[in-house]
């Protein structure tokens, strides 16, 4: 049997600074099957990005580091490559697209070149007018007409500039393709447009998908299977349907869904998770959400919550025995 297109096991990321060590990603498991969108969910600082990062040998140099744990794309491990070899791999096999447009592009060439480039690099085979041609068939694809190419980032709109990122993105037909809140930045009537191209796009080049974001409306729309991290850990992870439909929960899941707007209570307030989530480099023992939790129970101050598996629904909680 095929492996999965990304297997992550035990993966553990540090960051040290002069003064602390901040426990970013404390051993996580993860797999994504090929064509497969995976929503990774949680609160600011719950280690989402990190785990993406990880993924692409992206960590700032100096200060992140892989501690422990493997990563495998294809079944090949990912940490054992030359960063020349990754070089090679990221745009290629793998791509990424940040929350902020700008952080991909460069102000000061135009768009076209700016897909180009991503050609230029990995299908050196290409002729000049065959990239050209790929060039205004991915703008098109994006729905931005190719003429558009001569023009610079600055005079295109938030939405159009999110797009074109999508275009570079997929110019090689990536394997995988992390989107980290690719649309946290955009207005919220463009939002559904550039969630609904990127599925529609991934659908067509079959591509896989780990889409990071804290919006579980998102989520619903958009992806097969659902992991929520939580201070470095995935604390629930299952298809969406157990995400969604399923009877039990970890606590914190519960209190994502609960903060969720409710349309028939529209007067009521937004019920928040009391608390915040802790210092990484600080985690408390036990559960690391057990300050946070209202059903919490003597062993979870102390005791590592066991992890209930039931078919494919995982939930870490000392509520729940070794079945869920
Ligand atoms: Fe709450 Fe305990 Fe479950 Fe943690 S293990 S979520 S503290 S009940």
């Amino acid at each position: 049997m095929a492996p999965p297109l990304i297997s992550i096991r035990g993966l553990e990321v540090q960051y040290r600074t002069e003064d602390a060590t901040v426990y970013a990603v404390n051993g996580i498991d993860l797999d994504v099957e090929r064509g497969e969108t995976m929503g990774l969910v949680g609160e600011t600082g719950a280690g989402k990005t990190t785990a993406a990062l990880s993924i692409m040998r992206l960590l700032p140099a100096g200060t992140g580091k892989i501690t422990a744990g493997g990563v495998f794309f294809n079944g090949v491990d990912m940490l054992g490559k030359t960063e020349d070899e990754m070089r090679r791999i990221r745009g290629d096999k793998i791509s990424m697209i940040f929350q902020d447009p700008m952080t991909s592009l460069n102000p000061t060439i135009t768009m076209g070149a700016q897909i180009r480039e991503s050609l230029e690099i990995h299908s050196p085979e290409m002729t000049r007018a065959e990239m050209e041609s790929r060039v205004d068939e991915l703008l098109f694809s994006v729905g931005i007409q190719p003429r558009r190419k001569y023009e610079y980032p600055h005079q295109f709109s938030g939405g159009m500039k999110q797009r074109v990122v999508i275009a570079i993105a997929l110019a090689c037909r990536p394997e995988l393709l992390i989107a980290d809140e690719p649309t946290t930045a955009l207005d919220v009537t463009i939002q559904a447009q550039v969630l609904a191209l990127m599925d529609d796009l991934k659908k067509q080049m079959d591509t896989s998908m780990i889409l990071i974001t804290h919006d579980l409306g998102v989520v619903a729309e958009t992806c097969d299977s659902v992991a929520i991290m939580y201070a470095g850990e995935i604390i629930e992870k299952g298809s969406v349907y157990d995400i969604f439909e399923a009877t039990n929960h970890h606590p914190y899941t519960e209190g994502l869904f609960n903060s969720l707007p409710d349309l028939d209570r529209e007067s009521e307030r937004l019920n928040s998770i009391a608390g915040l989530m802790p210092d990484p480099s600080a985690l408390p023992g036990g559960c690391k959400f057990h300050p946070r939790c209202g059903k919490r129970v003597e062993a979870c101050d102390s005791a590592v919550p066991p992890v209930c598996v039931s078919g494919g629904h995982y939930i870490a909680c000392h509520l729940f025995g070794r079945e869920v």
